[in-house]
């Protein structure tokens, strides 16, 4: 018998899960006699996902152990799951380390302690681990919670001491992050969307209404024109990747790079154009006014589906750079004219021919006119004739049957305008009818593997589950809490599917205190944390550096390594009395105290923070489910048990609750009730299990539900199937609404595996994508108002006479008709894509281009007066570690390699040895003007520190003319540092400044200054 190896694993895969071939009989001497054993016989098979970026890669991981005594699973084997639609086999150099990352050396093992002032790390167990961090945090929490603030409003909070959840992991480990951290009353709750992806959904759900990635990674074959900006899809996102090249192969995509370095995207590009770093909101804007003066704009889909015919106040307005409403003194701005003149029925006011002047529109125009062609050189000093090619290209596409698939990722969003960069081509899309279309869209390409479950959670400061916000302390009760945010419908006849706020509270509030939360005392409203400001990163290492925190629980996490100024988060970290690492790993964040050098230049002796390192399981030893950058919820299973004497996080977060509660039930405290009325009722409270934890997110049936018609929907106590059926009367619960359907009474959603293609590369049986299993976000938009499909060839969706049917699930109430007058945006108030935000940002309701806070010219072009963003975020005590271009004048960008993922593969062999040490990327003109040959070790200084490496000499950067002077840009990839299998190094957060984007307090990473020497 002639059988594959494929054939082979084909035929033995039972199930979704696991299977052993042998627990199947096949044996080799009965099966293959003869032949020699195949090494992979014994092994059982695992599906996974990979752990680093969102592209979610399927695995297939080989143990063996499994049965025999006293044998631990261990995997020994890792390769991409042929079945897998996105990934179809392949694995990326990150994902081909992985078995490596398993296995490194740098796991760790066993709890430790490095007691203060100590210099090295001693063996604890798990007990006295635990015993003493809830001492620790009860002891701090009780001292400082805040149960009143000095206005007499219930507050509920405690900020001396926070929690970082981790990106990678599970949705399951990320909603109990929550439930522990707010049961708690912290108010620090944050995860690594902060440091990367926040400008994504701030600049995304404002125009279209949600914050997620339009389209998905397979849809971008379908693409005319892919343009890649502010991204390195090539190097950070290999295997999503390669959908851009099956459009440029099979669609004839016509495929451009927006850059300031010539990278390896650029490399199979059609088209490259250099940028400089931090100039992309001009370059942008540029093309918006290329297109309306050109009238390269699809006009039916710009009147029926965008704001523009929609009219502004009048007291709306913009001069030299700053809009209507600014107060200097509070560097902050009134945003109340950021609005539409309303009518006396409470709606919109509008003209349908754009003649109105201050239709969005006409002031559109009026915003964009300055940017022309030579002021967008002048800025970004992008050649003017690359710049007009760019324009032209995307102008092919304004044409119904043409689409335009932007792709970005951290290249847009680490940057101080990020959010706004990010509505600049949300601009663009929606005046080229792109939005809603197969092969159009924006791309948000997001980075870690569940940085987007972690942002769907709540993981964030002012954050809950599903994008519902935490109260702030001026909310006193639960229904000013709905009456502020539900939002009115501004428009007649639109969904505002915000208009549901009260049910998604609701039900969030019933899945955090069960039973406890009663209509009585507002379904435990007062149990959650108040704030007053937001305890961003940022923040919280400004406040820590102050003195005013004690403690910090960092779960997987990097933060000394991830957030800006590496120096000042060290500085911080050593003014902490307790510091907790959860990790598989050792990371820097844990040996901040350890003196490493010139790399880490510390005296023990002086750092007085007690840290506790305590070993975590990785993706490959738990099951759970992550969210890809398409919002795909993937189920994955353990393939090995957790190594040593390692735990689940959710082991490790429950032991610590129940030993708090054990504290708190014996002495007494501050604020007891929520810790107490926590729904934390799993079949195990020390360790919940996944499954147990993610019906919660789904959510259950409290009472049995009917529907308008009194047809029963759901029994009491049975998994929800829709959203649609939450209820603000306390018989629904769900943790996270927009994950509701992912675990129903069918069983388990996101473990589906059906890879069907339902047209465009659509794969609707392959797991779970929120909203309600949707994978082409407002798909109601690729057909026009009468429902016909604008372009022929991409129907998508079609109305039978009855139901909206398709490739996809609709994007829109499934019941109504074709000129039904229901505009397809329907999260947001008034139907329509935004091209005028109103004041839904705090920095503009459209995009400006504002220099970076280090800027290599001493003027912006456009307005001197205010050249700067006057709303960024900027602490005043930073102000000194700003250098000026006279003492560090090269623009520096950070940026990630094709073999490397952040700081985590330096800890896995294959990874480190193909990329071993820290490297510089200079051009051959800035090079010779120092003196420096490739493979010199160069010094890179800013104000705030400095950094060496080897030199890379290349024509990949370039030297740029901008607004009338040179500029010199250096790369900086950031994946080394002191702990790991490649040489120590040192961080490249050295060299960052504390500078935030205005709406996300995410740091500028991406263009700040430097110089350069040779070491
Ligand atoms: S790093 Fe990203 S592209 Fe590479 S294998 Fe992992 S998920 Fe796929």
């Amino acid at each position: 018998m002639q059988i594959t190896r494929r054939q082979f694993f084909k035929i033995s895969t039972a199930g979704l899960g696991t299977s052993s071939l042998t627990a199947l009989g096949m044996a080799p001497g009965a099966a293959l006699a003869g032949v020699r054993q195949y090494k992979l016989l014994r092994a059982t098979e695992t599906r996974n996902n990979c752990t680093y970026c969102s592209v979610g890669c399927g695995l297939l991981m080989y143990s063996l152990g499994d049965g025999a005594k006293n044998a631990k699973k261990k995997i020994f084997h890792i390769e991409g799951d042929p079945d897998h639609p996105v990934s179809r086999g392949s694995l990326c150099p990150k994902g081909s380390g992985l078995i490596d990352y398993i296995h490194s050396p740098q796991r760790l093992k066993y709890p430790e302690v490095r007691e203060a002032g100590s210099k090295e790390w001693k063996r604890i167990g798990w007990d006295e681990a635990i015993e003493r961090i809830a001492r620790l945090m009860k002891d701090d929490r009780d001292a400082n919670f805040v149960e009143r603030n000095e206005k007499g409003q219930v507050v509920n909070r405690w900020t001396t001491t926070g929690f970082l959840g981790s990106s990678a992991a599970s949705n399951e480990t990320g909603i109990l992050d929550v439930k522990f951290a707010r049961a708690l009353g912290m108010v620090h709750l944050e995860n690594q969307a902060r440091l990367c992806h926040g400008p994504s959904v701030a600049g995304l759900a404002p125009s279209f209404g949600r914050g997620a990635m339009t389209n998905h990674w397979v849809d971008i074959k379908n693409a005319d024109v892919i343009l890649v900006m502010g991204g390195n899809p090539a190097e950070a996102h290999p295997v999503g990747f390669k959908w851009a090249v099956e459009a440029k192969v099979r669609n004839k995509a016509y495929m451009m790079v927006v850059d300031p370095r010539f990278n390896r995207t650029a490399a199979v590009a059609d088209f490259y154009a250099p940028i400089r770093a931090g100039a992309d909101t001009a370059f942008l804007l540029g093309v918006a006014n290329y297109l309306l003066n050109h009238d390269k704009i699809q006009h039916e889909y710009v009147k029926a589906y965008t704001n523009a015919p929609l009219i502004v106040r009048e007291d709306y307005g913009f001069d030299e750079g700053i809009f209507s409403g600014y107060d200097a003194e509070k560097r902050a701005y009134d945003r109340s004219s950021w609005a539409y003149e309303l009518g006396p029925d409470g709606y919109a006011l509008r003209d349908d021919t754009l003649q109105h002047p201050r239709c969005v529109f006409n002031l559109l125009k009026m915003h964009v006119e300055r940017y022309t062609p030579d002021m967008v050189s002048s800025i970004c000093g992008t050649p003017r004739e690359d710049f007009l090619k760019v324009c032209e290209v995307l102008a092919t596409t304004c044409v119904p049957e043409r689409t335009t698939s932007i792709l970005y990722a951290l290249g847009w969003t680490q940057h101080t305008g990020g959010s706004q960069m990010i509505r600049a081509s949300a601009v663009v899309q929606l005046l080229l009818g792109n939005i809603g279309m197969p092969g159009g869209g924006i791309n948000a390409l997001r980075g870690h593997s569940n940085v987007q479950g972690f942002t769907d959670l709540g993981v964030l400061t002012t954050m809950l589950p599903g994008y519902l916000t935490l109260p702030h302390e001026n909310q006193q009760s639960l229904q000013s809490y709905l009456d502020e945010r539900t939002p009115k419908t501004l428009v007649a006849s639109q969904v505002n599917f915000w208009r549901n706020t009260p049910k998604f509270m609701v039900s969030f509030l019933k899945g955090m205190w069960g039973d406890k939360a009663t209509a009585e005392n507002d379904f435990g409203y007062h149990w959650l944390p108040k704030w007053d400001r937001s305890y961003d990163v940022m923040a919280y290492v400004d406040q820590m550096y102050k003195g005013k925190v004690n403690g910090y629980l960092v779960q997987g996490f990097n933060v000394i390594a991830a957030a800006a100024s590496s120096g000042k988060v060290r500085d911080a970290l050593a003014r902490l009395k307790f510091l907790v690492v959860i990790d598989p790993l050792q990371t820097e964040t844990a040996s901040f105290w350890e003196n490493h050098g010139e790399f880490n230049d510390v005296d023990p002796a002086t750092i007085q923070t007690t840290v506790f390192r305590l070993p975590s399981s990785c993706f490959a030893e738990e099951d759970g489910s992550i969210a890809n950058s398409a919002r795909w919820l993937q189920w994955h299973w353990a393939g090995q048990t957790p190594p040593f004497e390692a735990r689940h996080d959710g082991k490790i977060l429950g032991t610590l609750l129940m030993k708090l509660r054990e504290l708190y039930e014996k002495e007494g405290g501050a604020y007891p009730e929520p810790v107490f009325n926590l729904d934390w009722h799993y079949h195990d409270p020390s360790d919940p299990h996944p499954e147990e934890v993610t019906k919660q997110l789904n959510g259950y049936a409290l009472a049995d539900l009917h529907d308008d018609q009194g047809r029963l929907i759901a029994r009491k106590g049975e998994l929800l199937s829709s959203f649609a059926h939450l209820r603000d009367d306390g018989s629904t619960s769900s943790l996270c609404w927009i994950y509701t359907g992912s675990w129903t009474q069918a069983g388990n959603q996101m473990a589906r595996r059906d890879n069907t293609d339902t047209g465009f590369g659509n794969t609707p049986g392959w797991a779970f994508a929120w909203p309600a299993n949707r994978r082409l976000l407002y798909n109601r938009a690729s057909l026009d108002p009468a429902g016909k499909p604008w372009d022929p060839q991409r129907k998508f969706l079609h109305w039978d006479g009855s139901r909206w049917s398709g490739a996809d699930v609709p994007d829109y109430p499934v019941g109504s008709p074709p000129n039904s007058g229901v505009s397809p945006f329907i999260m947001l108030q008034d139907g329509v894509g935004h091209i005028f935000s109103m004041g839904a940002l705090v920095d503009g309701p459209f995009p400006e281009h504002y220099e970076p806070e280090e800027s290599p010219i001493p003027a912006n072009p456009l307005h001197s007066g205010h050249g700067k963003s006057p709303v960024s975020r900027i602490f005043k005590e930073d102000l000194p570690s700003f250098g000026t271009r006279e003492e560090f004048p090269f623009v520096a960008t950070s940026y990630s390699i094709t073999e490397m993922f952040r700081h985590w593969t330096k800890h896995a062999r294959l990874n480190a040895i193909v990329q071993p040490e820290q490297f510089v990327e200079i051009s051959e003109k800035l090079a010779a003007s120092k003196g420096i040959a490739a493979g010199d070790v160069i010094k890179v200084s800013s104000k705030r520190g400095y950094i060496r490496g080897k030199a890379v000499v290349t024509k990949r950067v370039m030297t740029l003319q901008v607004a009338g002077q040179e500029v010199e840009q250096v790369g900086i990839p950031v994946h080394w540092g002191f702990e790991g299998s490649t040489r120590k190094g040192f961080l490249a957060n050295i060299l960052t400044p504390r500078v935030g984007d205005a709406n996300t307090q995410t740091p500028e990473y991406k263009a700040f200054l430097v110089n350069v020497e040779k070491a």
